[in-house]
C-alpha cells in the first residue's frame, strides 16, 4: 500500500527512454533495457573494456600504460542510449538514475563486488565551480548510493579537484594524465583504510581515474579498486 503510494507520488522516471516507468517496481522500461548495451566477457583484466578475443589478457590501451590500481568492473559500453542517459544524470538533475546503475551493477556484479573486500568508497572529484554550478557531484550520487547498497563508508572529500582541467585536447596521453595529476590531490579528510574502491559515470583514456588513483596511493591507501558506470570513447 504504502509503496503503490511512493510509486503514484514519485513515479520512477526510465532513465533511456525519460518517460514515466509504467511496470510496478521496475526502474526501466522492458523494452528500454535492450537498447544499452552491457559489457559482456571477454573484457580486459585491468579496466574491464571489452576485448575481441579471450586470449588477449589487456586491451591495447592499457597494454600501452598498464593502470595503477589493481582492477575495474564497467557496466555499460557507451553507446547512444547510454549517452542520453549519462548527460540527463549529469548536468539535467536525474539523480535518481543512479538508483538504476548502481541496481544493475549490483545484480550483474555484486559477487565480483564482495571479493574485493572495499573497506571504503571515494567519488571522482569535480572542481568546486562546477559542482556549484550544477549543484551535485555526479559520482557522488552513485557512490553514496553504493554505499548505501553495501553499507561501506563513502569519503566524499578524499580527493579534491584543485583546479579545472586545461584544454586536454591535442595532448597526448602522458601530457593528459600530467594536467590531471596537478589537479586532483588528496583532500582533508580522516585516514582512508586499505582498500578502496573509486567510482565514476565514465571511463573513456582513463587518464583521470589513474590521477585519482595515484592521488591515493600517495595517501597510503594499499588497494585500489574502480567502478565505471560506461566505458568508451565519447
Ligand atoms: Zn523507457
Ligand atoms: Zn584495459
Amino acid at each position: 500500500m504504502i509503496s503503490t503510494l511512493i510509486d503514484l507520488l514519485y513515479p520512477h522516471r526510465c532513465p533511456v527512454c525519460h518517460g514515466i516507468v509504467s511496470s510496478k517496481g521496475q526502474l526501466v522500461c522492458p523494452g528500454c533495457r535492450g537498447k544499452l548495451s552491457y559489457v559482456t566477457e571477454p573484457v580486459c583484466k585491468k579496466c574491464g573494456k571489452e576485448v575481441d578475443d579471450d586470449k588477449e589478457e589487456y586491451c591495447p590501451g592499457c597494454r600501452k600504460r598498464m593502470p595503477g590500481f589493481r582492477r575495474q568492473i564497467a557496466l555499460f559500453n557507451y553507446n547512444e542510449a547510454v549517452k542520453s542517459s549519462m548527460m540527463k544524470f549529469k548536468y539535467n538533475n536525474k539523480r535518481e538514475y543512479a538508483d538504476f546503475y548502481i541496481e544493475e551493477l549490483l545484480r550483474l556484479h555484486g559477487r565480483d563486488l564482495q571479493e574485493m573486500r572495499i573497506q571504503a568508497i571515494v567519488p571522482v572529484p569535480v572542481h568546486s565551480s562546477r559542482r556549484r554550478e550544477r549543484g551535485y557531484n555526479q559520482s557522488e550520487v552513485l557512490a553514496r548510493r553504493l554505499g548505501r547498497r553495501l553499507k561501506i563508508p563513502v569519503y566524499p572529500h578524499a580527493l579534491i579537484r584543485t583546479r579545472k582541467t586545461l584544454p586536454q585536447k591535442g595532448l597526448g596521453s602522458a601530457g593528459r594524465l600530467h594536467n590531471l595529476e596537478k589537479a586532483i590531490s588528496w583532500g582533508r579528510c580522516a585516514r582512508l583504510p586499505g582498500t578502496v574502491l573509486l567510482i565514476d559515470d565514465i571511463y573513456t583514456t582513463g587518464a583521470t581515474m589513474e590521477a585519482c588513483a595515484r592521488a591515493l596511493k600517495k595517501a597510503g591507501v594499499r588497494e585500489i579498486y574502480c567502478v565505471s558506470i560506461c566505458i568508451g570513447e565519447i
